[in-house]
């Protein structure tokens, strides 16, 4: 059995970036990243985007260039799952009995797409959205036909897929059932536009209500049928609505965690040896009064990565970097700094109608977070206001013409 300084689990952002991370800060020793993927190192984001669009082909998606790795003494072994991890010997196992002996562990395996649970949610052409392989099905039907595709989810994941499918022609059945779309992570003012935005691009929007069941033409899904008793005929379904984190093998070493798994602030698991980073990782968030949740984007996978390899490499670091996020949907650019989870006011500054303004989120007088809408210029002034936690005058802060960065309190 072979053994290395570091096993990384993953190979998707935070497994990637720890991976170069390490080496940037001079770690010496053996790493390899292990992963179930078969293919190196890639993006997500770009899944929902431009490669359902067919804009970008996948060797674009690779986040180093395959002899990137070896130039940097980064070992990888692909279609690699592991199913187990001897915590007091420092073994990973995986489903095919390899074995790899570890100083330090880094659990960054992310997690699989929730799929739903109701009757005919095993029927053909049902997708989910998580991997390359997820993406080249759900091409491969649309290539041989699917016309009536339904999306199951007001997130982000299902949003840029319907965004897709209507500018290639599609026609188009959004289901979510909350009364919002993107309700979880933005006020009420985006999900309106964002609403608007999609229904003007001839998305059939159905908020407010649940799948009862799919219904199948033999193995083959061929409608949704809705709780409100609505049935909708679709060739297709693709399904966004959230993760399931991967975390099993690292719950049965005794590390505690009942969403994801719990790490410290130097993205220590409870168990000795073995650390866990990005989006199967939870932590006490600094940016949202100190609760306890999962973040799931690509600054946090990168960002925790980082601090994984600095504490690695001896640094006495702590993760408390600033939450951000971009979605593209049409031709609009959604940008969030911060985390809008408890604030006092929301203040709309710039033009709703003509699809450039910001939801600026204050607590206690303070910016706390930002979402902005084709407006990047508020995007990079707010994070410095949220990062600095200055006083803000709420009147300056709503006048758009005032730069955002002048709106501080006299
Ligand atoms: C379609 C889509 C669009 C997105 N768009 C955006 C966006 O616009 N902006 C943004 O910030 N974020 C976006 N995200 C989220 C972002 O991609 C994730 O937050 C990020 O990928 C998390 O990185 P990670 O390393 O934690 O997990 P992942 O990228 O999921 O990587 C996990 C890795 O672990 C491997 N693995 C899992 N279990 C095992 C196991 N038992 N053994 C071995 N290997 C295992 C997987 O194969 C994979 O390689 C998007 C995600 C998706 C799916």
């Amino acid at each position: 059995m072979k053994m290395y300084d570091v096993v990384i689990v993953g190979t998707g952002h935070g497994g990637a970036q720890a991976a170069i991370s390490l080496r940037q800060f001079g770690f010496e020793g053996s790493i390899l990243m292990v992963s179930r993927d078969t293919e190196p190192p890639y993006e997500r984001p770009p899944l929902s985007k431009e490669y359902l669009a067919g804009d970008k082909p996948f060797e674009r998606l690779l986040i180093r260039p395959a002899e990137f790795w070896d130039s940097k003494k980064i070992e990888i072994e692909l279609g690699c799952n592991i199913v187990s991890i001897d915590a007091e010997s420092h073994v990973a196992i995986s489903e095919d009995d390899r074995r790899f002996a570890y100083g330090s562990l880094v659990w960054a395996a992310g997690g699989e797409p929730r799929m739903l649970s109701c009757p005919g949610a095993h029927l053909q052409g049902v997708h989910g959205v998580r991997s390359r392989a997820d993406v080249d099905r759900i091409v491969a039907s649309l290539r041989s036909g699917a016309h009536r595709i339904v999306v199951i989810g007001g997130g982000y994941v299902g949003l840029e897929a319907a965004a897709v499918l209507r500018k290639i022609g599609r026609e188009v059945v959004l289901v979510e059932a909350l009364p919002r779309v993107l309700s979880r992570v933005a006020g009420e003012t985006i999900s309106d536009f964002v609403q608007s935005m999609h229904t003007k691009q001839g998305v059939d929007l159905r908020l407010g209500v649940g799948v009862k069941r799919l219904v199948g033409d033999g193995f083959k899904v061929s409608g949704v049928e809705l709780t409100d008793g609505i049935h909708i005929p679709a060739d297709m379904v693709i399904v966004g609505i959230g993760i399931i984190p991967s975390v099993e093998p690292v719950k049965r070493t005794g590390a505690t965690g009942e969403n994801g798994i719990d790490v410290d602030k130097q993205c220590r698991t409870s168990v000795a040896g073995i650390f866990s980073i990005g989006d199967c990782a939870c932590y006490a968030n600094a940016w949202a009064g100190g609760r306890h949740f999962r973040v799931e984007s690509v600054q946090n996978a990168s960002d925790m990565a980082n601090t994984v390899a600095k504490v690695l490499c001896g640094q006495d670091v702590t993760y408390d970097a600033l939450p951000w996020f971009w979605s593209n949907q049409y031709d609009c650019r959604l940008q969030t700094a911060g985390l809008s989870v408890e604030y006092d006011q929301a203040v709309v500054r710039g033009s709703v109608a003509e699809a450039k303004f910001s939801l600026v989120y204050c607590k206690d007088g303070r910016v706390v977070a930002i979402d902005c809408v084709n407006n990047t210029k508020d995007y990079v002034q707010a994070r410095k206001l949220i990062e600095s936690r200055t006083k803000i005058d709420p009147v300056r802060l709503a006048d758009a013409s005032i730069p955002l960065k002048e709106s501080v309190s006299q």
